[in-house]
């Protein structure tokens, strides 16, 4: 339930975010065909009570020749009404087509400008100086015998990967140790469908097809691949109402995640930093209107911890208006060192996405709930029930396996040629200590 009143008497605060982020969306467009489609609910309205005037009056005593009259009446009027709600119908569908891009508004403090406009939060740790020659994760990889890249491209592809001995341990360990940590702060643990409906994706605010889309569909199918858990735990509780007293829901899911990666030629794309297909522990949150500002604070807060314990450097940033996307009301980014790379590189991101989602996927919550209501009111039952409200969502990375293991090798190797596990890990692999050269 798109707000399109809202939009239109917000036309230009609507129209100045859209430039802001950066948006190919055509207001015009929008709005033209929201007033096309309340003009013709008008029409169709008015031609079904003429059709049912025409009715009632056959109920009626009639001579054979006023009959006959209304008949035809009667029958030119359904044909009408039939051509209209198609029409009905084809603008509706046109409007929500043309909807989708039209992106979420964005919260004041938000720094406009492209993505150079983006604004340092926070700053942890310094890079780590090394005594020795820096080596960076493919070539850790390659002589620790941790990955199998040439494998991974005559089976699948290029961007794909097999990990091998201690980096599958790694891997294991990262998704525990950060399932453990969540646990803690009160998330449920969640495994998720990784395969989902193309209107599920479109409905979280991703674009399921066009030449650019980073999500790959299945052939014949009404379903695509997930790029993130977002989508089936932004699902889970579609076209439903949640009691107040549920709220928030807070999710951690571990899912595989599988992107396109189209338009990214040119972009780091070496090793393990930019692959088609890896594994990822995302949090999920569904509030209350006026706590999403507040929530959006302790994901990226539980991020920094979570970076911070590993021993990571890294800059927590405020992203620009134009780097958004359309469902984000508002963005922080953690950007890690990478001393192999020589540069900072994106591991997480948290994002506000207000009632964008919740909108699309019809998720509400009823601000009072029915039980402290008096129950000697006249009124009972839903009527009696109270409004509802559209829930906010919010989602954050808690660990991206990949460049967490770029991150891992590249910040701990050592100059023996050895790398250190970080030590909330290693109760995680057996207690090793150190990923150490084979003999
Ligand atoms: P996003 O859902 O796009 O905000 O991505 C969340 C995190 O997933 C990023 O911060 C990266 O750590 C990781 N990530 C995204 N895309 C890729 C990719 N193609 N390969 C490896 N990691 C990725």
């Amino acid at each position: 339930a798109i707000d399109f009143k809202w939009i239109r008497d917000h036309r230009d605060a609507v129209a100045t975010n859209i430039k802001n982020r950066n948006s190919s969306a055509n207001l015009d467009l929008v709005l033209e065909l929201y007033a096309k489609m309340l003009d013709t609910q008008k029409e169709v309205e008015q031609l079904r009570g003429e059709r049912n005037a025409v009715a009632n009056k056959m109920k009626g005593k009639l001579e054979p020749s006023e009959r006959q009259k209304l008949v035809e009446e009667g029958k030119n009027l359904k044909e009408g009404l039939m051509t209209l709600e198609e029409d009905l119908v084809k603008l509706t569908d046109e409007l929500q087509q043309e909807a989708q891009f039209i992106p979420n508004m964005t919260h004041p403090d938000v720094p406009i400008g492209d993505e150079d406009s983006s604004v340092i939060r926070k700053m942890v740790g310094s890079p780590r100086e090394f005594s020795f020659p820096v080596k960076d994760h493919v070539q850790l990889g390659k002589e620790l015998d941790l990955f199998d890249f040439d494998a991974a491209a005559e089976v699948s592809g290029s961007k794909f990967y097999y990990l091998k001995n201690e980096a599958v341990l790694l891997e294991m360990a990262l998704i525990n140790w950060t399932l453990s940590e969540v646990v803690k702060r009160g998330f449920t643990l969640l495994t998720t469908p990784e395969i989902v409906r193309s209107s599920v994706v479109e409905k979280c605010g991703f674009q399921p097809r066009g030449t650019n889309t980073q999500v790959y569909s299945i052939k014949d199918s009404d379903q695509c691949l997930i790029g993130t858990a977002e989508i089936p735990v932004g699902g889970i509780h579609m076209d439903s109402i949640l009691p107040n007293s549920s709220l928030p829901h807070k999710y951690a899911a571990f899912s595989h995640c599988f992107r396109t990666e189209a338009g990214a030629a040119g972009a780091a794309t070496r090793g393990l930093y930019r692959v088609h297909q890896f594994s990822k522990v995302e949090l999920f949150v569904l509030c209350r209107p006026e706590e999403s500002n507040a929530y959006h604070e302790e994901l990226i807060t539980i991020e920094e911890d979570l970076f911070s314990s590993l021993g990571l450097h890294f800059k927590t940033l405020d992203m620009a208006s134009g780097d958004l996307g359309a469902p984000a009301y508002r963005k922080f980014d953690v950007e890690a060192w990478m001393p192999g790379l020589g540069r900072y590189g994106e591991i997480s991101s948290a994002s506000n996405c207000t009632d964008y989602q919740s909108r699309r996927l019809g998720i509400r919550y009823r601000p009072v709930d029915p039980a402290s209501l008096n129950n000697n009111s006249p009124k009972k039952g839903k009527s009696n029930a109270g409004p509802t409200q559209f829930v906010h969502t919010l989602n954050a990375t808690a660990c991206a396996i990949p460049r967490m293991i770029v991150c891992i090798l590249e910040n701990y190797q050592q100059e023996d040629g050895s790398v250190a596990i970080p030590a909330p890990l290693r109760p995680f692999m057996g207690g090793l200590e150190v990923i150490a050269p084979r003999p």
